[in-house]
């Protein structure tokens, strides 16, 4: 049975993060968030695309990308954060619903990010979001925290090494803090 409810399992690659941000400062961000092995979004129009095919999996995550997880912290920037219907190359995020067998996510891990369509050496095209099917069982706050993790690395951050307690770092809060905020805006 797996325990989705703890925070260690509900973040890609946690473990590894957590030991890069041990000597971190909690409002110091060191190391520099914009590190993550799937690269910078390519411009600031950030659009979103569920090709999610089963209805219940598309209402239970679509709201929070549009607001809790996503929107609500991720338009407060100089990012245009939209959604889209377009099935189109460039939409930059496009999300759904797998199983845990799926190649892309490890054991335990119920969201991931991989870039599909680079654009240049560090940045990406279209990125695919990845969510295991299991994750529905984490409390609706967990669940907005994974969308906002989870985009975050479509914006670029790597996993913590920002502000303790963002939803980057180890922080079930589903929120990002200024710091992120404003990496982002200095960024896009
Ligand atoms: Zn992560």
């Amino acid at each position: 049975m797996k325990t989705w409810h703890t925070t260690a399992i509900v973040l890609c690659c946690l473990a590894v993060s957590v030991t890069t941000v041990s000597a971190a400062n909690a409002w110091g961000g060191s190391p520099a968030p914009f590190t993550g092995p799937q690269g910078f979004a390519d411009d600031s129009s950030h659009s979103h695309r569920t090709i999610e095919s089963t209805a219940s999996d598309r209402n239970n995550w679509q709201w929070r990308f549009d607001g809790a997880g996503g929107e609500d912290n991720y338009e407060p920037t100089d990012l245009s954060f939209w959604k889209t219907t377009s099935n189109s190359s460039w939409v930059d995020v496009k999300w759904y619903v797998t199983t845990q067998s799926n190649s892309h996510l490890s054991a335990g891990v119920a969201g991931t990010v991989y870039c599909a369509v680079w654009a240049s050496s560090t940045t990406c095209d279209s990125f695919r979001l990845l969510i295991a099917d299991d994750a529905d069982e984490m409390s609706s706050l967990l669940q907005n925290n994974l969308v906002c993790h989870e985009l975050g690395h479509t914006v670029g951050f790597a996993d913590g090494g920002t502000l303790q307690h963002s939803c980057m770092d180890g922080g079930d809060n589903n929120m990002l803090r200024p710091y992120e905020r404003g990496k982002i805006n200095a960024r896009y």
